[in-house]
């Protein structure tokens, strides 16, 4: 879209840095594609006066898998069970008539469209299907892996190689590997894809502690997870020894170079101490409408965050959720989670997630010498926190930046 000058400064009602307060009346000043100034116009011009609207640092979806933005409404129905649910995903995916590439578009172009800049994606195509858009937000591509007998350990160790080694020198598109869930991930093809992670640098992503029935599996090797599994003709009886749980999985996540617990729905006081000891280096992936869609029992946030674990926000696919906004996610997390700040919600939804992708000391807040990925909200007339004014279903997303360039532009009003 439209070129920027060098050097812009740009005012708006209020600045979120995420790092420090609010700045009422604020101006934040860009050069060459990175923030030189928050809080004052260093540009040498008047700023470009934005008006009613907050400046966020780029909005953060750590977990998502944009194969499914295509769906018009989830699958299934609210309050099923994970398994059947699971089946529903199956089923539509052998339905598709078309590879995936469409509705991966599709999803990269909504993103923007909320303010989304960075996206953590499970991808189970070839990575080559992402370079195709001119504007695209920046991807960690998590490539999914499954295989819970042992005999298909070495072709997905392979396949995890072979991902890891296609991507080039791109600031803007990272490889990483996602050993899919405990129920379909062997213990040992879990430890190889944890040994290639450090050589090569990349993240891993792994779903855990998502449901009752996960946990059931893992304590004596039976429940509905198990039938599915059978009839899928991918149950190994010999693959979870019993009595395990999601503890034992972060135990190997935690050799890997950086690793994302993704929704961690029920984890024990135990495991939040762990991921809290390992914040640097360990992060969940809270998806709060994916959460209710489910109707799981209700979410650890608060002693998540008191822990001290970094805890970043995921939209999870449209098949289990509306949309990708992650504005809207927020506004989930005020919803369900009054007793926590805005702040906090805030920092979900940029920093940590910034953090939990490895990204943190260039993107997620606004800083001088970070890139400039910006999120730019019109807000609503009103007076009052501005936090809440955020959070008001009437603040709508208006510009999306990336490296101080303009990728995305609503239509004015
Ligand atoms: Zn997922």
């Amino acid at each position: 879209m439209s070129q920027q000058p060098k050097t812009i400064a740009l005012r708006a009602r209020y600045l979120f840095p995420v790092e420090s307060p609010v700045i009422a009346d604020g101006v934040i000043t860009i050069e060459q594609g990175r923030i030189t100034a928050v809080g004052e116009n260093t540009s040498g011009r008047p700023p470009k006066d934005l008006g009613n609207v907050a400046i966020l640092p780029g909005l953060v979806n750590a977990h998502t898998h944009l194969e499914f933005s295509d769906l018009a409404h989830p699958l299934g129905h609210p309050g099923m069970a994970l398994p059947a649910w699971i089946s529903e995903v199956i089923k539509h995916r052998r339905g598709r008539d078309e590879d995936a590439q469409r509705a991966i578009a599709a999803g990269l172009q909504e993103s923007l469209s909320f303010g989304t800049t960075l996206v953590g994606e499970i991808t189970t195509s070839a990575y080559s299907v992402y370079p195709s858009l001119a504007d695209l937000p920046r991807l960690i591509a998590f490539r999914e892996l499954i295989g819970l007998s042992q005999d298909r350990i070495d072709e997905n160790v392979a396949l995890a190689r072979q991902h890891t080694e296609q991507f080039t020198s791109d600031e803007s598109q990272h490889p990483g590997l996602s050993p899919h869930a405990p129920y379909t991930v062997h213990p040992q093809l879990l430890e190889r894809v944890v040994e290639l992670s450090s050589p090569a640098r990349v993240p891993l992503a792994m779903h855990l502690a998502e449901s009752r029935e996960e946990l059931q599996l893992l304590r004596d090797g039976s429940g509905p997870l198990r039938d599915m599994l059978i009839d899928l003709n991918a149950w190994d009886p010999t693959a979870i020894p019993h009595g395990a749980r999601p503890l034992d999985y972060l135990r190997k996540l935690a050799k890997a170079e950086r690793a994302l617990v993704i929704h961690g729905n029920y984890l024990d006081d135990e495991e939040i101490a762990y991921l809290a000891d390992r914040a640097d280096q360990m992060a969940v992936v809270y998806c709060p409408r994916t959460h209710e869609y489910f109707q799981h029992a209700p979410y650890r946030l608060t002693e998540m965050l008191q822990a001290g674990v970094t805890v970043a926000l995921g939209t999870d696919s449209r098949a289990s959720n509306p949309d990708l906004s992650v504005l809207a996610e927020m506004r989930a997390v005020r919803r369900r989670h009054p007793q926590v700040s805005g702040e906090d919600i805030l920092r979900m939804g940029t920093l940590s997630g910034a953090k939990s992708l490895g990204l943190a000391d260039h993107l997620g807040s606004l800083q001088v010498g970070k890139t400039a990925d910006l999120s730019i909200v019109t807000l609503p007339e009103e007076t009052g926190d501005p936090h809440e004014l955020l959070w008001d279903e009437r603040a709508a997303p208006r510009e999306t930046w990336i490296g101080g360039r303009v990728v995305f532009a609503a239509d004015p009003l």
